[in-house]
């Protein structure tokens, strides 16, 4: 389950691109935990079909071993297979892929990436035990094909609501609890066995061992909840995150901020990063990751948003300027300035105030400088 630091790692690790009509952003932090366990996927353009795309999240557990071989190969392990090379994408209109087709293809692909990860000789060994959930689209020019395998989680926003999301595989689903109970297992605390938290993962060989059975009915299925979504023009964004950003911020706070942002700063990695930071000021201990994809859509920037940021900014500094001078003991720290700030209007839509805490430590900051003991240079040395 993971040891925890002493505080957060939160340096970020960022990328973007532009293709297909689409724009994407993502970030990812360590937090709170020792190890960095999370891994991304994301490719404009796929090596066969030019104008298909896929982004992926992943977070892993027992180690990284696992979530850092899926990012490197399901891709490929889909797009290589015969149910989905069968229907020769690339040939153009005449042939139609159906969409059964492609989705027995994206399964096929995640049932093989679970075998070639059993074959890896740390895991035949028993030295690794690591696994990962798979959140994972594949966007073609008319559809959005939603692959989920465990807790990470996919949502897209339309016409300025949440549209769709994948469902998390929970072991007290009662279609999982189901399935594990068939395979001699049991969901005690919610977990599989007592022990898992999440029941459908790659990886995880320790509870894919149950004699006479397939790998879609053992323990912990590889199988993937798949789902084809026809694209229309009111689409706006994507979001696919671990549940380090989920467990703090539900989908339609996700995509009411998202969709905020995305008017005030043409940076999708700075949007990513300003979830990132709110999501570890409400209280995220987990590992987080979160890619952005936007669609043509999407949310433009807007004068009157960014004049409505400037005003929101401009008024927090006026309240923390009028608080340190009403009050000048030294007691005036950031969490009570939170707590004064706490009923302030017109904050972030989905982020609140949470989303400006950054903003507030660096006008506490200007306004009042940290002490000098608290700084590297040489503060204490007396001049002349
Ligand atoms: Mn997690």
């Amino acid at each position: 389950m993971g040891a925890f630091l002493d505080k957060p790692k939160t340096d970020k690790h960022n990328e973007g691109g532009v293709g297909n009509g689409l724009r994407y952003g993502l970030a990812s932090m360590q937090g709170w935990r020792v190890e960095m366990e999370d891994a991304h996927a994301a490719v404009i353009g796929l090596p066969s079909l030019k104008d298909w795309s896929f982004f992926a999240v992943f977070d892993g557990h027992a180690g990284a071993k696992a979530s850092a071989v899926c990012s490197d190969q399901l891709m490929n392990h889909i797009i290589s297979n015969g149910d989905f090379q069968k229907f020769d994408l690339s040939a153009g209109t005449e042939t139609q892929p159906s969409l059964e087709a492609i989705k027995s293809g994206i399964k096929a692909g995640f049932l093989s990436m679970d075998e070639k990860l059993r074959s890896m000789p740390e895991v035949v060994s028993g030295q690794d035990k690591s696994g990962s959930t798979a959140v994972g689209v594949i966007i073609s020019p008319t559809h959005i094909f939603f692959a989920n395998c465990g807790d990470s989680r996919a949502v897209l926003c339309s016409a300025g609501k949440c549209a769709f999301s994948t469902v998390d595989h929970k072991p007290v689903n009662p279609i999982e609890k189901e399935r594990i109970q068939k395979a001699g297992g049991s969901v005690m605390i919610q977990r599989v066995n007592g022990s898992l938290a999440v029941s459908r993962a790659l990886g995880d060989f320790e509870y894919k061992n149950v004699e006479g059975m397939g790998p879609c009915e053992q323990l912990v299925s590889p199988e993937p909840e798949i789902f084809a979504y026809d694209r229309d023009p009111a689409d706006e964004f994507l979001v696919l995150a671990c549940d380090g950003i989920w467990d703090v911020m539900s989908n339609e706070e996700l995509c009411d901020f998202v969709g905020n942002r995305l008017q005030i700063t043409s940076s999708m990695e700075n949007i990513c990063n300003q979830v990132i930071d709110t999501c570890l000021y409400k209280g995220s201990r987990d590992n987080m990751s979160i890619v952005i994809v936007t669609f043509q859509g999407a949310p433009k920037l807007s004068e009157e948003a960014i004049k409505k940021e400037a005003e929101l900014d401009a008024k927090i500094e006026a309240k923390i300027k009028e608080t340190l001078e009403s009050d000048s003991s030294l007691d005036t720290d950031l969490p009570y300035l939170m707590h004064v700030l706490s009923d302030l209007e017109g904050l972030p839509p989905g982020g609140g105030l949470s989303s400006k805490r950054g903003t507030v430590e660096a006008i506490l900051n200007k306004l009042r400088p940290p002490k000098p003991e608290d700084n590297d240079e040489d503060g204490g040395t007396p001049i002349e």
